[in-house]
């Protein structure tokens, strides 16, 4: 996620020679298919579980059947990853974990083209992207929890308590056996967020992936095989959220559930793990972020406009932080509408099948995701925001198959209309004029959400103000982006999670107070 911005930046010139007329290419698959990853073995599905197919998203079309399982396999799972935890979590000191964690990332570099036309075939990023921002961003967690490893303390004494004076340590300990749940949008951006962390600190883990886009992570367990882990620390098995989804959130010998996708889902995890053994529930979800931009940006207002809508489009606007409400003051909102527009619908906004080289938007994910954009841009033009650049229906020149929509772009929109209310998970900007700082800052707060929200100004005092009274877990100003190891924080509807560097591996563990040792 924290590519999202600089990789845009880097690409966002000239389109690439339209291609859309090939057959659906098939990526070189991995190896198991069919199969699950559990005490370090490739194992069939209990009944040779249930067949499901991963589709193309640029030509609808199958790439690779998966099995999804039940119960049986998910108790198989969570047994074997109980059993693994002493040997793990004890026996191994974190320097040990750490050398297979160096083990697995050079694997991870020798096999990155692989992983990278999986994650284009399975969920639509163009194969450039995918190389670059999608399995990129699987090394750069890597790399970025091994670097926070250094600042990482298990042993720390009551902040404020002399060292010759203090009878009290307090233990950071990992939290057990976890089950890690993730979507399909940045597929190894998740995986990674919540793997890594997990096995760093000792925790042994269950990973099931998205079943839209579950090849890139069978991929990821070859890895871990590679890099020799030992027996039952990492297990994956693929499921849908009714099924597998479901048996880990209720399952009583699971210690913590991290998760990342939506509300909704976030919300009955949250019910089960309750209602079973009141495990620990992470979450990372959903978001609607705004990107306020004052006029006092002045000469500028030109690039951080485009920016903001590079923003919103990466992906196919299918990233939780994207910023999909541009608030503008109303000295200069018809000039930035203008850019927005202008910019959207001009050449360098181009859409195109996935597998073709070049910088462009892919397809969204699914069938089901088209649908869910299409209803929103209708539901735009019907409640009367100015539809000033894309629309309904595919955008020319792609192969009338896949699941293309246009980059879309409403102005004049209003706080109470649903397009600037809920999260569309598509290329849709919403524009809407603002007039005072406290307008901006009550639109921004107005949704449920509070992941990522976005304010350019040059006024320093505004900057520290804004940053104080915007309601979510991270604020971006002036496009600078969070440093190395910062976390990805959620608050309100948007999760509970703080993903990423020590923080993230602080939230894989429990404390421990002991006194007079
Ligand atoms: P989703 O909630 O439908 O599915 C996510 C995962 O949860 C999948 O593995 C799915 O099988 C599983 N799942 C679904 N229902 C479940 C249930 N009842 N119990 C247990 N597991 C269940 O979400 P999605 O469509 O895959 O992903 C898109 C959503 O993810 C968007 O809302 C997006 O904003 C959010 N997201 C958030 C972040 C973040 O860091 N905050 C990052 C990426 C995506």
């Amino acid at each position: 996620m924290y590519f999202v911005l600089n990789f845009l930046l880097a690409t966002a010139s000239s389109p690439s020679e339209v291609n859309d007329n090939g057959a659906c290419p098939v990526p070189p698959l991995p190896k198991h298919l069919t199969e699950f990853y559990i005490n370090g073995e490739w194992v069939a599905p209990h009944q040779g579980g249930t067949a499901f197919n991963v589709i193309n998203p640029s030509f609808d079309e199958p790439v690779a059947t998966i099995s999804l399982g039940s119960q049986p396999d998910t108790d198989k799972a969570v047994e074997a990853a109980r059993k693994a935890l002493p040997g793990w979590s004890q026996e191994r000191s974190l320097d040990e974990r750490k050398i297979f964690v160096e083990k697995l990332l050079n694997i991870y570099y020798r096999r990155s083209e692989e992983m990278a036309q999986l994650i284009s075939a399975e969920m639509g990023s163009p194969i450039d992207h995918a190389r670059d921002a999608q399995t990129g961003s699987g090394s750069y967690h890597m790399e970025q929890f091994l670097r926070a490893l250094e600042h990482f303390e298990q042993e720390q004494l009551v902040p404020g308590v002399h060292p010759d004076e203090a009878s009290t340590t307090i233990y950071l300990e990992p939290i057990g056996v976890v089950a890690l749940i993730t979507p399909w949008n940045w597929p190894m951006n998740q995986v990674t967020l919540k793997v890594i962390p997990a096995l760093l600190v000792g925790c042994t883990c269950i990973l099931k992936p998205s079943e839209m886009a579950p090849l890139s992570s069978l991929l990821f367990a070859e890895m871990i095989d590679e890099a020799g882990f030992p027996p039952g620390v990492f297990n994956l098995i693929n499921g849908d959220g009714a099924g597998v989804g479901s048996q880990l959130s209720a399952h009583n010998d699971i210690d913590m559930i991290s998760f990342t996708g939506s509300t909704r889902a976030g919300r009955l995890i949250s019910q089960a793990a309750a209602s079973s053994n009141l495990k620990k529930v992470s979450l990372e979800l959903g978001g609607k972020g705004a990107n306020i931009i004052f006029a006092d940006v002045g000469s500028d207002l030109e690039e951080v406009v485009q920016s903001g809508v590079w923003s919103c489009f990466d992906n196919s606007g299918q990233s939780c932080n994207a910023p999909t409400r541009m608030l503008v003051e109303r000295s200069v909102y018809n000039q930035a509408v203008a850019i927005a527009a202008g910019m959207t619908n001009g050449k360098d906004v181009t859409t195109r099948t996935a597998n073709t080289e070049g910088d462009f938007y892919g397809p969204v994910s699914s069938r089901a995701q088209f649908d869910r954009v299409q209803k929103f841009i209708q539901l735009g033009i019907d409640e009367g925001a100015k539809l000033v650049a894309g629309g309904l229906g595919r955008p020319d020149g792609t192969n009338g198959k896949g699941f293309f929509v246009r980059p879309t772009v409403f102005a004049d929109v209003t706080a109470d209309m649903t397009i600037m209310e809920e999260e569309i998970f598509g290329p849709v900007l919403s524009i809407m004029p603002f007039d005072t700082e406290k307008q901006a800052v009550e639109i921004t707060n107005g949704t449920p959400y509070g992941l990522t929200n976005y304010v350019s100004t040059q006024d320093p005092e505004r900057r520290r103000r804004l940053a104080r009274l915007l309601e979510s877990g991270m604020v971006e100003i002036n496009g600078v982006g969070a440093d190395d190891g910062a976390p990805f924080a959620a608050v309100r509807a948007s999760g509970n999670g703080r993903e990423g560097g020590v923080f993230g591996m602080e939230d894989f563990c429990v404390l421990k107070v002991v006194s007079g040792e």
